[in-house]
């Protein structure tokens, strides 16, 4: 699915493995103390290689971790991106501890990087919806709303924003989110 803003900006909906499409950013799913897991994060350790780590190395021991809703680059090792961008997302408690602002800042966090260092593309898994429990429907609807915002704010940088789900149901559960949010800019 294409969702397509002004000046030829877009927002494509696709089922795959980010670690296989090539991107000029390439979003993580982190957790805070940069430290490597399972699920996507895992993924993209596996396929990018130790460079990765080594930068996250450095970057700890500058500033220890990363908090919640934030994100640090490196280098993207053996992937087919420049950049990697670790997001940290939150751990769904109970929806009142201010998730869905944490969950909203990983992506304008990300975009803002990217226009820092000229990324013109970049890619996100569904941030905090595996192991951080965070309920599907409801991330879906504020990664896209906050995707949305900025694609139509930015007046120059990043053109094309790639939302990479890793199955059917997930993939389902976005577009539907997409229908509602941008049926008019549908493709
Ligand atoms: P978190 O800890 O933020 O929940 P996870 O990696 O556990 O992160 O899951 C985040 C989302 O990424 C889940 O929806 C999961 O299905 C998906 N995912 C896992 N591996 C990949 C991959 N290789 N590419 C894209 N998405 C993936």
């Amino acid at each position: 699915m294409e969702i397509e803003f002004p000046n030829g900006k877009n927002l494509r909906l696709l089922i795959g493995d980010i670690t296989k499409i090539r991107v000029d950013a390439m979003v993580n799913a982190a957790n805070s103390a940069l430290a490597g897991g399972g699920g996507v994060d895992g993924a993209i350790h596996r396929a990018g290689g130790s460079a990765i780590m080594r930068d996250l190395d450095v970057i700890r021991q500058q500033q220890g971790g990363c908090p919640t809703g934030s994100a640090v680059a490196t280098t993207a090792g053996s992937l087919p991106a420049q950049y990697v961008f670790h997001a940290v997302g939150p751990i769904y408690r109970d929806g009142r501890q201010g998730e869905a602002e944490n969950l909203a800042s990983c992506y304008s966090t990300c975009l803002k990087l990217a226009e820092e260092r000229g990324a013109r593309s970049v890619s996100f898994p569904s941030i905090s919806t595996g192991a951080y429990g965070y309920p599907m429907e409801e991330a879906a609807r504020i990664a896209l709303r906050t995707i949305g915002e900025q694609l139509r704010e930015q007046d120059a940088g990043v053109r094309e924003v790639l939302l990479v789900l890793y199955d059917q149901g997930s993939y389902d559960v976005h577009s539907r989110a997409a229908q509602a949010l941008f049926a008019d800019r549908i493709k």
